[in-house]
């Protein structure tokens, strides 16, 4: 697919970028693969943090500026792509003061002699990564990679260009090396050639199942390693017991932040029935109070989705969902109005044999099933192909924790919506996935745990 801006508040084209040539990736290799095997790489960690601080502090400095690109380019609500900037930094900035710590050699207590285990970088990784969080996604993967020793290569979604650019800008700008991040404009089969190259070793993915089944199977056939962030479809439980005005806020949030377009959006919302019309009474108010509009202007509450394939898969699905027996308590349709706009919808009523029940809306769309326990509550939460995170509102705290526990997911958050915070661990089960992003956890994934034995 071309690479382009598109605006999707006008669906103007702002810009085509031309894609990179067989040239340009044999080039981009090369460098990567040179840096891996240099002192930088191999060496003390100590010369690779400062470009992660400096990184951190451009970020804090550039973030009016990287902001409005990104809700130029894909719809983000411009006090949410601020945000998304601004945690970038945060994530620069923890690697930046936690790796040396992180990737400090471990003792083993053993019968065999005195041993430990050192963490090596592995080599140049392939990150393919979506439109969703056009910055946040990248940082995920370049921080704790450019600590550890590891040369990233990334195909960026072809509809976030300008992004992908200015963030290499700021990388090398805050001092990478030649080779230590390298976009790349390509195709998924140009994708497919530097996973089977001999000096990629890992690849990362965050996307859809089918990408993410592609780059696996890819990454699988050539014996490397590979981490998948995929899609979600997780539950916001409401109990009995919660704050209901807190429950409807965070929830409101929770579905329609970055117009819905979250893989740890809450999309199923399971409600105890004795709260159920009031919890839906409420919700519903505030969807109908959403206001949609231009995401550089600061009232707007509800942005368009990021392309017009985006609008149109989500009309699809529900359209599909009504058919099949959903009931649309509000919303329901594409805005009769310029740029990709769906209304915030509610949909109620659905049925096991509904194909709504399993999918994933990214989109503005709640679906709110009714229970009469927790023991519904665990069942309805883990019938479900995905495990990514969820959320349980209680003011029953180890109620609430009992049901964390049996829910299978990768994260739970009681009383809050499913967050990310650089120094937790971030990723799923199931067919959410594979892998964790960010923490201790997120730098160990492309490290060779090597293990020394003194006997
Ligand atoms: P995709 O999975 O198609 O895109 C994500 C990234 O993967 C993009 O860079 C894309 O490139 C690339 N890609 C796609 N297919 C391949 C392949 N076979 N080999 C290599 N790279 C590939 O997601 P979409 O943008 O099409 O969104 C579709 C759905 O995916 C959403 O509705 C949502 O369900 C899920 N999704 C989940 C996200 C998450 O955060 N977990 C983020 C985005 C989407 P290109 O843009 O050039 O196609």
């Amino acid at each position: 697919m071309a690479y382009q801006t598109i605006n999707p508040f006008t669906n103007q084209l702002i810009k085509e970028y031309p894609s990179h040539t067989q040239a340009d990736i044999d080039a981009a290799l090369e460098k990567a693969h040179a840096l891996y095997q240099s002192d930088w790489a191999k060496g003390e960690i100590d010369q690779r943090l400062p470009v992660l601080h400096k990184l951190a502090d451009l970020l804090d400095q550039r973030t009016e500026e990287l902001a409005k690109i990104a809700s130029e380019e894909m719809g983000k609500l411009i006090a949410q792509s601020r945000g998304e900037v601004q945690l970038c930094a945060q994530i620069a900035r923890y690697y930046a003061d936690n790796a040396k710590q992180f990737l400090a050699p471990v003792r083993y207590p053993s019968d065999l002699g005195e041993a430990w285990v050192e963490h090596h970088p592995i080599g140049v990784l392939m990150a393919v990564e979506p439109w969703n969080f056009p910055y946040y996604q990248l940082i995920r993967v370049l921080a704790p990679n450019l600590a550890a020793g590891n040369p990233v290569l990334v195909k960026h979604a072809s509809i976030v260009p300008h992004c992908a650019e200015a963030f290499e800008h700021l990388v090398r700008e805050a001092g990478a090396p030649d080779g230590a991040y390298t976009n790349l404009f390509i195709s998924s089969d140009q994708v497919s050639a530097i996973i089977e190259d001999d000096r990629v070793q890992g690849v990362a993915l965050t996307g859809s199942e089918k990408a993410g089944a592609a780059v696996a199977a890819q990454a699988a056939k050539n014996l490397k390693k590979s981490t998948l962030e995929l899609g979600g479809n997780d539950v916001f439980v409401v109990l009995d017991d919660c704050d209901m005005e807190k429950a409807v806020k965070v929830g409101v949030q929770a579905r329609l932040q970055n117009a819905g377009q979250v893989c740890t959006a809450a999309k199923r919302f399971i409600v105890h029935e004795a709260v159920a019309d009031t919890f839906l009474e409420k919700f519903r108010a505030a969807f109908e109070a959403v206001k949609l509009g231009d995401p550089l202007d600061e009232s707007t509450t509800l942005g368009p989705l990021s392309s017009a394939d985006a609008l149109k898969t989500l009309t699809e699905q529900v359209n599909a969902a009504v058919e099949k027996g959903a009931k649309v308590l509000t919303g329901g349709k594409p805005v009769d109005h310029k740029g990709n706009f769906f209304e915030p919808t509610i949909l109620t009523d659905i049925t096991r044999d509904n194909p709504a029940w399993f999918e994933e809306f990214f989109g503005p769309v709640a679906q709110v099933y009714v229970v009469n326990d927790d023991e519904e509550v665990v069942k309805l939460a883990n019938d479900s192909h995905y495990g990514l995170g969820g959320a349980i509102f209680s003011q029953n705290i180890e109620r609430a924790k009992r049901l964390a526990s049996r829910i299978e997911t990768g994260m739970v958050y009681i009383n809050s919506l499913t967050d990310t915070a650089p120094e937790l661990p971030f990723g799923g089960v199931k067919r959410s996935g594979f892998g964790r992003e960010l923490s201790d956890l997120g730098i160990k994934e492309f490290v060779n745990h090597k293990l020394v034995v003194i006997s």
